[in-house]
């Protein structure tokens, strides 16, 4: 099985990336330093706005909440299909998640939803770019100008998604991407971070590391309790090539996904997700499958599949669905769409160097396993 085991993702790692991570751990400088440096200024101008790497999305998540003042007694709008890290910040800053549906083909926010969930204890909206297809971002932002809401979106899935021609973090409040191990672009682990208000990006600064603030004799001050976020320059080598290789590997995974569309057309119980436009950046292929009109469910299909040599995942379970939400009185009946996603999603194999003949063969064993 594992010679030709298809993972549902697996990182693109050329060999002369391995080559200049070798060139870092021999230089004698491995932590942040000279390298990111130069990721961060590369990401700058690929992006549009100056970036901030962080060492995770999450920490980045969590510090933008933290540099915007948002804490106890706020209210942050989450949308209820995301993965936990978009959940968790909120409450690290002692904020309380508002969950907002999302919409079914999309699985994104959209501005009516959020604004019937605007209380006056709301601070903050965090839109997820999901799978890579942007939010529908202009009447959002339109709706937090007019009523002084901050906007945190969380792009982990986003690097390279354009919305009407312009690069996600090239505009908006704070947005946020992330470099783990299975997104477009990978540091291994690691994130970034920009924004265009400069009180809140040197807020941002301090928080990644300690707090500190460089003073003109050389030591230091600390202006602000912080934890230590800052990022590798082993994973900012790493995150150069793949900044390097991103448009590429996302138009493959374009491709790709264009493929899944043609294989999977019609079949029946199976919902596809919202194609978008040129600008969707593909970071997964999730569909949503009536698992009881086949007589089955997600675990069997699974294992099914794994057995086949295909690995798929669930991304994600609806926040309401978890303990954490449960025990704060969240219900399914008010999140219909993500409810339903929640149960259905299956993620399929999708990763730039996949041939079109993996999407074939997923498609394929998809239905044996949904008629067997
Ligand atoms: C991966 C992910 C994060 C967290 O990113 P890390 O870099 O792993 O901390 C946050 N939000 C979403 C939607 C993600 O997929």
């Amino acid at each position: 099985m594992s010679e030709n085991f298809l993972p549902f993702v697996r990182p693109s790692i050329g060999e002369d990336t391995i080559a200049g991570v070798a060139d870092v751990l021999r230089s004698g400088w491995i932590t942040s330093g000279p390298q990111v440096a130069a990721f961060e200024k590369e990401l700058g101008e690929y992006v549009g706005r100056p970036m901030l790497t962080y060492c995770h999305a999450t920490g980045a998540l969590e510090e933008s909440l933290r540099a915007l003042g948002v804490g106890p007694g706020d209210e942050v709008i989450v949308p209820d299909m995301t993965f936990a890290a978009t959940l968790n910040v909120v409450f690290r800053v002692g904020a309380t998640p508002v969950l907002v549906d999302v919409d079914f083909a999309t699985r994104n926010l959209d501005a009516a939803g959020v604004e019937a969930a605007i209380t006056e204890r709301t601070r903050a909206v965090m839109p997820v770019h999901y799978a890579g297809l942007a939010v529908d971002m202009d009447p959002l932002n339109e709706l937090a100008a007019a009523r002084g809401l901050r906007i945190v979106e969380d792009a982990a899935h986003a690097i390279g998604t354009t919305y009407k021609g312009r690069r996600i973090g090239s505009f908006g409040d704070v947005v946020s991407f992330s470099f783990h191990a299975n997104k477009n672009l990978t540091t291994i682990e690691g994130g970034a971070v920009t924004t265009t208000d400069e009180e809140v990006f040197e807020r941002l600064r301090q928080l990644r590391f300690h707090g500190q603030v460089k003073l003109d004799d050389g030591s230091y001050d600390v202006v602000m309790p912080a934890n230590k976020y800052n990022m590798s320059d082993v994973s900012a080598r790493i995150g150069r090539d793949q900044l390097a290789a991103l448009d590429a590997r996302n138009a493959r995974r374009r491709e790709l996904a264009h493929r899944y569309f043609e294989v999977l057309d019609g079949l029946e119980g199976v919902a596809l997700p919202a194609k978008g436009d040129e600008g969707h950046a593909w970071h997964m292929f999730a569909v949503c499958i009536d698992y009881p009109h086949y007589g089955t469910d997600r675990k069997a299909v699974r294992e099914a599949m794994q057995e086949r040599g295909i690995g798929t995942g669930v991304h994600y379970p609806a926040l309401h669905q978890l303990t954490v939400c449960r025990e704060a009185g969240a219900r399914a009946e008010q999140f219909p769409n993500a409810d339903r996603i929640g149960r259905q999603t299956l993620t399929l194999p999708l990763f730039p160097d996949m041939q079109d003949s993996d999407v074939e063969r997923v498609a394929e064993a998809l239905k044996a396993v949904l008629h067997g």
